[in-house]
């Protein structure tokens, strides 16, 4: 077996294990976001549900998908391990997608369950693996974040695009069990490569293996116990509330329990690390629209077609963003190295104020669009590309970064927990997301186009003026903030 050290001694810009991890993740992403862009108009187009409530549904779904990470992150640390999480993960998944694909119609949300507590165990793990081939101050960590980010990403615009459009126009139980096939890809794929990831993510031993094995079961039985809760939280908005209520501050109680542990540099970075998650908490609420609200705008207003080529505005909705964030993350990590050399490379906390100034940019074009109509009254769809453009810039300023600063602020022993908080974020993001979209939406689906519009676009103001007020205000105490972290003194 590979050690640790003969991983981390690496020579070249990445360590060749990354590439294992990277399509591994590629195809569960591919998974997650298949179902992820089939949820509203699934929902909506077949279930027959009004777009307000599917709104909130999406946010709820998506919600308790980050939520989960929390849990699988912790589990790993404390029982599992990463390795055997993400296989947990995988197969959970692989049997929701199965579920889905036998009767989309009528096992819909209890597929969804599968998909949940799968990707909690499977998403943050396979993460913080990608950080374990790094040693401390390693300065490649950060770009091979953000190649990971790519296969995030190529996963996501397959997935995204073709399980909607299969859905559409052919069958949705096809499309659901297709997102399964390419999980099991994935799936076999980690299988074969496991090995030569060495001592990385193996379970943590302790005295008595005996106990370790025990503790195992009780975890994947324990997984699968809390199967019939999470369908009973997903059917009823209300318990996703107090279920939100609740987790958020739980977990921040305990870390900061944990953080009583640990030296005053080490919190003073954790402290930076929990800023981080806090903002992101606010990027991801407005950036979500993209799979509830953006969704039913494209779908109902947005032109389906392009300079001349029908594209369906849903499989741009699903798709642009992936395609946009593979296009540029190079070359924006080319840029950071660029600046970095002429000593002008923003630090992390100005990164995270310029994303949200691109996310605001974003959100004003989304508005803009009103003025733009065709004949039939509806939107176009190059300028909808291009506002998905503008926030997949935003997106790499604070996303890959993110996962990054994970694994870089916090001690080893919390690698888990912090990424599964960073992945929280997101969930009280996904919630708050589906809050706004449902907002937006107009409950009288008999309402004329225009009202409709005015009801999104009128939105879509107002998050890109929030936006624009947070951007600003983070870069202009970004160079305070940076201290925090106890590098790059400015
Ligand atoms: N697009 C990224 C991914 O799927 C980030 C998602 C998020 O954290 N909300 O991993």
């Amino acid at each position: 077996m590979l050690s640790l050290s003969e991983i981390q001694d690496f020579k070249g810009k990445f360590p060749k294990q990354i590439w294992y991890l990277f399509f591994t993740e590629m195809w569960e992403r591919f998974c997650f976001y298949g179902n992820r862009g089939m949820l509203v108009i699934f929902m909506t187009d077949i279930l027959l549900i009004k777009d307000d409530v599917a709104n909130l549904k999406y946010g709820a779904i998506q919600a308790f998908v980050y939520a989960f990470t929390f849990v699988g992150g912790l589990f790993a640390d404390k029982i599992l391990g990463f390795q055997r999480s993400l296989l947990w993960g995988g197969i959970l998944m692989v049997l929701g997608s199965i579920v889905m694909g036998l009767d989309a119609k009528q096992f819909f949300f209890y597929g969804i369950c599968f998909i949940i507590v799968g990707t909690g165990f499977f998403k943050p793990n396979i993460s913080t693996m990608v950080g374990e081939l790094y040693r401390d101050g390693d300065p490649r960590r950060d770009s091979g974040f953000s190649l990971f980010y790519a296969g995030i990403n190529i996963g996501a615009l397959l997935g995204g695009g073709l399980c909607v459009y299969v859905g559409k126009t052919y069958s949705w139980n096809i499309a659901f069990l297709l997102s399964g096939v390419f999980m099991a890809l994935g799936l076999l794929n980690f299988i074969l490569t496991r090995k030569l990831l060495g001592p990385i993510g193996i379970s943590p031993v302790t005295e008595s293996p005996k106990k370790d094995r025990r503790n195992r079961w009780f975890v994947y039985a324990g997984t699968l116990a809390v199967l019939p809760l999470i369908y009973i939280m997903i059917r009823k908005t209300e318990y996703t509330d107090l279920f939100m209520y609740i987790i958020g501050p739980v977990t921040l109680v305990y870390i900061f329990y944990e953080m009583t542990k640990l030296d005053k540099m080490q919190i003073k970075k954790m402290v930076a690390a929990i800023i981080f998650i806090l903002l992101s908490i606010i990027f991801w609420s407005f950036f979500e629209q993209s799979g509830g609200s953006l969704s039913l705008f494209a779908r109902d207003l947005v032109a389906s077609n392009m300079m001349g080529i029908d594209i369906d505005s849903n499989v741009v909705n699903n798709s642009a963003n992936s395609f946009f964030v593979i296009c540029f993350s190079a070359l924006i990590g080319m840029m950071w190295v660029w600046l970095n050399k002429r000593k002008l490379e923003p630090n992390y906390f100005a990164k995270f104020g310029l994303a949200f100034l691109f996310l605001s940019l974003s959100f004003y074009i989304f508005y803009a669009m009103r003025f733009w109509l065709n004949s039939d009254g509806l939107a176009s769809l190059g300028l909808f590309a291009l506002a998905y453009l503008v926030i997949s810039i935003g997106e790499l300023f604070l996303s890959p970064i993110g996962l990054s600063l994970m694994t870089k602020l916090s001690p080893k022993h919390l690698w888990g927990i912090m990424m599964g908080m960073w992945f929280l974020a997101s969930a009280y993001g996904q919630y708050v997301a589906g809050v706004l979209g449902a907002g937006m939406s107009n409950p009288d689906e008999n309402a004329p186009l225009s009202v409709r519009l005015d009801g999104y676009t009128n939105g879509y103001l107002q998050l890109s003026i929030y936006a624009l007020i947070t951007g600003v205000v983070i870069i202009l105490v970004a160079r305070w903030l940076n201290r925090l972290m106890q590098e790059n003194p400015e």
